[in-house]
């Protein structure tokens, strides 16, 4: 995984208001196939469920991403919190 832009601090525009230092990052596949997305995704997919509007510049589709690493396949597993 690479990061690929500079950082800078955003917050969640949800109601929680959690704040990230965002950054862009690309991932690249075994078969040289490159993923791109930028860190405050992760929080509002687990968190929110929210993968940014069809046709937006941050989008993480999902199917896309579970095409990408495989995950119809191996499902990840969860650690216990
Ligand atoms: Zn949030």
């Amino acid at each position: 995984m690479k990061l690929l832009g500079p950082n800078w601090l955003t917050n969640c525009p949800f109601i929680d208001y959690v704040g990230h230092t965002e950054s862009e990052y690309e991932v690249i596949d075994g078969n040289g196939r490159s993923y791109h997305f930028v860190g405050i995704m992760a929080h509002l997919i687990e968190v929110h469920g929210f993968f940014e509007g069809r046709g937006t510049e941050y989008r993480v589709d999902p199917d896309e991403l579970i095409n990408f690493f495989h995950l119809n396949e191996n499902p990840p597993i969860r650690q216990k919190k």
